[in-house]
């Protein structure tokens, strides 16, 4: 906060709060915040009757509690007070942001994320056991998949979807994130919403799912598999230069490269084998209390990789209307090079129909 200038840091919900105080805001429309003075000390305005909930941290933060017929906003004005520059968390609900406003017109605005970010994306050793642990109960839900042990030919993608979110907590996580399950030509969609749609024998499905351990990280994986007999010339083709393209980018993630160079190598891979248009997302983001968080891997992001940054490393290439494929590992940044949490095999895994 010294370093940019920031004079208070106001949180409320989403990953900052409890990355720093081990409370998390209830998302609902009764303000829970935070009040960081640069200096000072922090206090926490929380709803009367959500206190309970709150683990109280002397040493971190003083509890404020409000009544529902009090002005909770005007309380948060009050503890800013002549503050010139104020830094906000970027999930902080609009509404309260348009009531500070007003309140404090001569108060600057910033992005929490500026104060917080930085901070964030480089993982402890604590946080880098919490992530390996992760992707490890991530990685025996892919094993699921790639030996046949999940049911899919004959089963909506909806059903596996479902079938993959409650065998990621059987494997230890505490709540599901996202488990896309796309089939033949859904697999051109990244971000493809698990439907009606049943799985044949002979295509390819793309599964990419993950969720968050009871620690608070996330796990995120995707694998894609073809269902019985042998792969198309088509989808060999483009998997071959994908698989190529990410284990290079994986290598290449080593401390001290730019973001946008790792970013870099996957596209020149891509467009070299012919699919560079098709290559129609990043290359990865961050990941840590939240599923996607920095730094993200892409061109025009010029921060370099610092040891304890984790991240995905996930191109895909994506044939509008016919078919499409992704491969995607979580990564670590360390002196020693880059570290993949996911251990699974990357290859496109036929399983018996
Ligand atoms: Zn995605
Ligand atoms: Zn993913
Ligand atoms: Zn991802």
């Amino acid at each position: 906060m010294t370093e940019l200038g920031v004079d208070v840091l106001l949180l409320s919900v989403g990953a900052d709060l409890p990355y720093l105080t081990g409370y998390e805001a209830m998302p609902l429309e009764r303000l829970t915040m935070l009040v960081l003075p640069r200096d000072g000390d922090a206090t926490l305005v929380v709803p009367r009757l959500e206190a309970p909930r709150v683990q109280e941290r002397p040493e971190v933060f003083s509890l404020l509690a409000w009544d529902e017929t009090d002005d909770p906003v005007g309380l948060v004005a009050k503890l800013v007070g002549s503050a010139g520059v104020a830094a906000i968390g970027d999930t902080t609900w609009a509404r309260f942001l348009v009531d500070l406003v007003a309140l404090l017109p001569s108060t600057e605005w910033r992005k929490g994320s500026e104060v917080t970010g930085p901070i964030r994306a480089r993982k402890d050793a604590a946080e880098i056991v919490a992530l390996r642990r992760a992707s490890a109960a991530a990685d025996r839900v892919a094993t699921q998949l790639q030996s046949g042990e999940i049911p899919l030919v004959g089963r909506t993608e909806h059903e596996v979807s479902l079938d993959l979110g409650r065998r990621l907590v059987a494997e230890g996580h505490a709540k599901v994130n996202f488990a896309i399950v796309a089939a033949g030509e859904n697999a051109a969609s990244p971000h493809h919403e698990p439907g009606a749609r049943v799985i044949r024998a002979g295509e390819v499905v793309l599964c990419d799912f993950g969720g968050t351990m009871p620690d608070g990280y996330c796990s995120d994986i995707t694998r894609c598999v073809w269902t019985g007999g042998d792969p198309s010339s088509e989808m060999r083709d483009l998997y071959t230069v994908l698989q190529d393209a990410q284990a290079q980018a994986v290598d290449a993630a080593v401390v001290g490269t730019p973001c946008e160079d790792v970013d870099g190598v996957a596209r020149r891979l891509i467009t070299e084998g012919g699919y560079g248009p098709q290559f129609i997302h990043r290359t990865g983001h961050g990941i840590g209390l939240e599923a996607h968080e920095d730094p993200y891997l892409v061109g025009g992001n010029c921060e370099r990789l610092a040891p304890g940054h984790a991240f995905s490393i996930e191109p895909g290439i994506y044939l509008a209307g016919r078919t499409g494929a992704r491969i995607e590992d979580i990564v670590v940044a360390t002196e020693a090079g880059p570290e993949s949490l996911n251990q699974v095999t990357h290859d496109l895994v036929v399983v018996d129909a």
